[in-house]
């Protein structure tokens, strides 16, 4: 089973992510995670995305889209995936559709996590204080360019599956446990 989590930065993907990985058993695809594999390797790729990341901007869709479509081969993804942060701009989605048509793998659901801008400013605010959990694009001022960026780029997206009739959104400002019962109510569906 694959499927796809939507939402804007703090919405609580990479959490429930995590929780479908022990629950489901399907696998974590976190586009921001292997971007940060590559900063923390000091690779030519770690630069560029370190860079990009840090500004609150989004890296180009050709390099996201290999990446993602190399990473869906490997063994590990064989029982079902996850896909947190990916597809990020329409484009993405369109190259998806495709490379998943390709591929054989059929999309099980796009779950859409909507949380308003205000709490998620709380949010990354708490996860700052929480210095163990904090990431360099987290302050502030990154935070408004990344949702600027995910209202502008990112939701489109959202009409996009809405029209193609897989989108179910879930009202994330609900608990960590509740959004988790929402989604697996999706996925028993
Ligand atoms: P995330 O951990 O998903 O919040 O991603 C952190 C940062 O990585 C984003 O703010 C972008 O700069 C970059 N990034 C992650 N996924 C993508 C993607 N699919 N397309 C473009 N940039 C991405």
């Amino acid at each position: 089973m694959n499927v796809i989590l939507l939402g804007p930065p703090g919405a609580g993907k990479g959490t429930q992510a995590k929780r479908l990985e022990e629950v489901n058993g399907l696998k974590q695809l976190s586009t921001g995670d292997m971007l940060r594999s590559a900063v923390a390797s000091g690779s030519e790729l770690g630069l560029k995305a370190k860079e990009i990341m840090d500004a609150g901007q989004l890296m180009p869709d050709a390099l996201m889209i290999d990446m993602i479509s190399d990473r869906i081969d490997e063994d590990d993804c064989k029982n079902g995936f996850i896909l947190d942060g990916f597809p990020r701009t329409v484009p993405q989605a369109e190259a998806l559709d495709e490379l998943l048509a390709g591929k054989g793998l059929p999309l099980k659901a796009v779950i859409e996590i909507k949380v308003d801008d205000a709490e998620l400013v709380n949010r990354i605010n708490s996860r700052i204080e929480e210095s163990s959990e904090a990431r360099s694009d987290d302050n502030v001022e990154t935070l408004k360019k990344r949702l600027e960026v995910y209202h502008a780029q990112t939701a489109p997206i959202l009409p996009y599956y809405g029209d193609r009739g897989v989108l179910m959104t879930i009202d994330g400002m609900s608990s960590i446990d509740t959004v988790a019962e929402q989604i697996q109510s999706i996925l028993r569906s």
